[in-house]
């Protein structure tokens, strides 16, 4: 540890500063350092480490007393200061930048979960019975997130052990004490200079064992099911959409909750249409160029098989939008609300032909006598 600079003027306060000074200091330098706002910037990581390190110590009343007694030495082999010490800090990350935003960074960086206990991943908080709640990721067709479709689905949860109901045990034994905590769920442990609380190791938080686990489910109350369920999926849905299944996640144990199933809504792109976030639909025809000129009525297949017809006018322009009112993303339940399809006019130019064409032409251009040293269009043409 030879070589590191002193936590406080690491922060830049006074050895008499308070937590609040403490916490303004390190917040000013997290926001000026933070890697996110810096990227790249190996200098400004190296000082946002350290301002979080020396935070990490002096919020702590356990950790600032030593500091300020032994310094850097005094911290040593309690696995925080450099490296792994995050976690300590980590909790008074929300309370610091007043939860929300600012901390979902912090939990990016220091590779929490955004979800907690989502994802599948069944870590459990000590003491926590509560299931976990599942994410199913479900593809689903453009047109069919549109136009809204019923799926049937099967994923795999924890349920109740129908030998035990959950309980662990055999039938007949019921939970102990756990001689090891008293029932706590947490145990004190030596560790360096302190004692810090952890997680039972014999009843894993729960505060209870089972002196006769049941035969089926070797004590965990639990087993893997394979769960079916048919989802209805609204009209109107878009990519990204999560619909939560309250309690259909992993079950509860010793009287904790169910946990959620959270269906996240992978929506596939479509060949011909694509819609933006206010429920117009958007796709592009072509059209001949004497339909242009003249106007025409054009048919149209919509998204959901039908064939609707499109007027239009004489003069189109290439690359204009036609609305047609009410062909685009239905939006309430009833699927009377809709919103609008825009089709965009590419004019196809013939490249071939024939005596009679060609004639025609040549007598549209004796009368319509082209220019043929236009002015430039301004630079916005190019974006079309
Ligand atoms: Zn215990
Ligand atoms: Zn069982």
């Amino acid at each position: 540890m030879a070589g590191k600079r002193d936590y406080y003027e690491v922060l830049g306060v006074d050895k008499s500063a308070d937590k609040d000074a403490i916490k303004k200091a390190y917040r000013k330098l997290a926001m000026q350092y933070h890697p996110d706002r810096n990227p790249g910037d190996a200098a400004a990581a190296e000082k946002f480490k350290e301002a979080t390190e020396a935070y990490e110590v002096l919020s702590d009343d356990q950790k600032r007393p030593l500091y300020d007694q032994y310094g850097h030495a005094g911290l040593d082999g309690m696995g925080g200061g450099a490296g792994g010490g995050y976690s300590h800090a980590f909790h008074d990350f929300s309370d610091l930048f007043g939860g929300g935003g600012f901390s979902d960074i912090f939990e990016n960086l220091f590779g929490g979960s955004g979800f907690g206990g989502f994802g599948g991943s069944r870590s459990s908080r000590k003491n926590n019975n509560n299931g976990a709640s599942l994410r199913y990721d479900l593809h689903i067709d453009f047109k069919e997130a549109v136009y809204g479709c019923k799926k049937d689905i099967v994923y795999r949860r924890n349920e109740a052990c129908p030998e035990c109901h959950g309980t662990g045990g055999q039938p007949g034994s019921s939970p102990k004490t756990c001689p090891t905590c008293q029932g706590r769920g947490q145990v004190n442990r030596q560790s360096g200079f302190f004692v810090v609380q952890q997680t039972c190791p014999t009843c894993h938080g729960k505060g209870t064992i089972i002196d006769k686990p049941c035969n089926a489910c070797k004590g965990s109350g639990v087993y893997v099911k394979q769960q079916e369920i048919s989802i209805k999926i609204p009209a109107g849905s878009d990519n990204g959409r999560r619909i939560t299944l309250h309690n259909m996640g992993d079950v509860g144990t010793n009287g904790g909750a169910n946990g959620d199933l959270i269906i996240i809504l992978n929506v596939r792109d479509d060949r011909f249409f694509e819609r933006d976030d206010r429920n117009n639909l958007y796709c592009a025809v072509p059209i001949s160029i004497s339909q242009a000129i003249l106007g025409a009525k054009i048919d149209i297949k919509t998204l959901d098989g039908r064939t609707i017809t499109m007027k239009v006018p004489a003069g189109v322009q290439h690359g204009s939008f036609q609305r047609i009112r009410g062909e685009g993303v239905p939006y309430d339940d009833s699927g009377s609300k809709k919103g609008d399809l825009y089709v965009k006019i590419m004019i196809k130019t013939p490249s071939k032909l024939n005596k009679q064409m060609q004639q025609a032409m040549e007598q549209f251009m004796e009368s319509e006598k082209p220019e043929t040293s236009p002015d430039l269009m301004p630079l916005s043409s190019l974006k079309d």
